[in-house]
């Protein structure tokens, strides 16, 4: 198919082929491409190694081979795509955000039958059909345990729900669900969010959509800190765990005398603080202290 197109363009690759491409080594080189949409800097040397991985040709090459088409110019101290290079990228873009809202689509379904394993196989799915197997906005690579974690929000019967009707909870959960599949915060468009759910979760100092962001995110902290508390409390590595969290104009003074305090596993203050007053919630975290060496006690002494 590639010499195909080679052959009736006389040499030159045509750049609309490769940005719709389903081959890895094609549709990478317009990854690449758009990369440069603003005047930018190449990659790192460790970078351009990953993407040695998936290029046709190194990454030196690549940038001559683009240059010589008309795609990519010198700009700055780097490169920018040209005019002539910009309706692949154009392209390209409208395929991504297309996969994106794809994947984000499967992922919601799933959810909402509390399918978590098929909802983490989708990310995945999503993910490795990226260049570098790793989309720009979702969260770090996910632990082996990671759906199973998102499956207890389901689950969760807690203070944080206090006063919500089963119908906003349920809601608030599949929202909060998401986000913790994808390791990937994001607000909502005021009309995703259901009347009846803006009712309940109005709040005084936020707008709708502040609200329930602040509100899901408050979820996702609690399922992952129940995650690490039950992690270490059993294990010998661990002893003590340190609160770790925002420390800005929106932390309230509560949360602010915990900070940076570590404590024995067993005698942790529980996340959230139920004495946060902070208009975005607690947002706590618990941080796993690592024993330096000299305070593990020798069993030789
Ligand atoms: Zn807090």
């Amino acid at each position: 198919m590639m010499q195909l197109f080679k052959n009736l363009f006389g040499g030159q690759v045509d750049g609309m082929m490769l940005a719709q491409s389903q081959e890895l080594k094609e549709y990478a080189q317009i990854e690449l491409l758009a990369y440069f949409a603003e005047p930018t800097a190449p990659h790192d040397s460790t970078a351009q190694r990953a993407w040695n991985r998936v290029l046709p040709k190194p990454y030196p090459d690549m940038l001559a081979r683009f240059q010589k088409q008309g795609w990519l110019a010198p700009a700055g101290n780097g490169y920018q795509v040209t005019a002539q290079g910009r309706p692949f990228v154009e392209a390209y873009r409208r395929r991504t955000e297309e996969a994106k809202r794809t994947a984000m689509q499967g992922v919601h379904d799933a959810l909402a039958q509390m399918m978590t394993s098929e909802a983490l196989t989708i990310r995945r799915q999503y993910e490795n059909r990226t260049p570098l197997g790793k989309a720009d906005w979702t969260g770090p690579e996910p632990p082996m345990n990671h759906s199973a974690v998102t499956r207890r929000i389901f689950f969760l019967d807690h203070w944080l729900f206090d006063g919500l009707s089963p119908e906003t909870v349920k809601w608030l959960k599949l929202y909060a669900a998401e986000e913790h599949l994808w390791g990937a915060f994001w607000r909502l468009d005021p009309a995703q969010i259901p009347p009846q759910v803006a009712q309940e979760l109005a709040h005084p100092e936020l707008d709708i959509v502040e609200a329930v962001y602040w509100r899901a995110h408050a979820i996702v902290l609690l399922v992952d800190n129940q995650e690490t508390w039950q992690r270490v409390k059993g294990g010998d590595h661990v002893r003590r765990l340190e609160i770790v969290g925002v420390n800005d104009e929106h932390t309230c003074e509560h949360c602010r005398q915990h900070l940076g305090k570590q404590y024995l596993v067993a005698r942790v203050p529980e996340l959230p603080h139920r004495g946060c007053t902070s208009p975005y919630g607690c947002r706590c975290r618990y941080e796993p202290v690592l024993e330096a060496i000299e305070e593990i006690p020798l069993m030789a002494n």
